[in-house]
């Protein structure tokens, strides 16, 4: 994957964007967030620990999320969120660990109350042959309401990587298996050379989307968040 210098991210609240490692400042200040869990205290519904997560995909570090993610939750929530944002393709199997690294399994039955607290550490994997590994990290707690009927809010997510047709150079839209699978080339293309593009052994091109994912397995998108 081509790296750009500083990956950014969109906040979801006020859609302001900003650098990977300037969102967790962001957050804790947007005054639109403040307001989303200010309206949510209000509301009826019991005060639970809320945990920020900030996962990133192992190895490519500009895919990257920042979740709140309710104590009551429990850590299939996380694991259906990712699947679906990021992960799914034919229903693989999937596991947590502790630490950063590939572990012991841990059960997706346990809450988010019973083992998260600012610095802990996780490791998801999701398919164990082509396997996409993900660091989830908690960078900080709040106690509250959640500001969404969901076990988990979307905070922030990376933009899009920028991509380069490799043959004039151009922003690409579109991704080669035919490269990737026989030539081990990342073969981003943009809409006027995917056309004309040669390779048809794996099917026309595939539309780029934003999945550390992408071209692993049958993985096509389409990268969106479940809620
Ligand atoms: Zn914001
Ligand atoms: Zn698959
Ligand atoms: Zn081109
Ligand atoms: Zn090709």
């Amino acid at each position: 994957m081509p790296r750009g210098p500083q990956s950014k991210g969109r906040c979801a609240y006020c859609g302001q964007e900003t650098t990977k490692s300037g969102m967790t400042k962001h957050l804790a200040a947007c005054p639109q967030r403040r307001a989303a869990i200010e309206q949510a205290g209000g509301k009826k519904g019991a005060s639970e620990t809320l945990y920020h997560l900030r996962i990133q995909a192992a190895n490519q570090s500009e895919f990257w999320l920042d979740l709140e993610m309710r104590g009551s939750a429990k850590l299939a929530d996380l694991d259906h969120y990712l699947r679906a944002i990021w992960l799914e393709c034919c229903d693989h199997l999937s596991q947590f660990s502790m630490g950063k690294r590939w572990g012991e399994e841990i059960s997706q039955n346990l809450k988010a109350k019973a083992i998260f607290a600012p610095g802990v550490e996780l490791t998801h994997i999701y398919d164990f042959g082509t396997t996409s590994q993900t660091q989830i990290k908690v960078v900080g707690t709040r106690e509250g309401k959640p500001t969404t009927k969901h076990p988990i809010a979307l905070m922030a997510r990376n933009l899009m990587p920028e991509a380069k047709c490799i043959e004039c150079h151009q922003p690409a839209t579109w991704l080669c298996m035919e490269c990737l699978i026989e030539e081990d080339k990342w073969g981003t293309l943009c809409d006027q050379h995917a056309q004309k593009h040669p390779h048809d052994n794996y099917g026309e091109p595939i539309p780029l989307v934003n999945s550390p994912r992408l071209g692993m397995c049958g993985y096509d998108g389409p990268a969106e968040p479940p809620y």
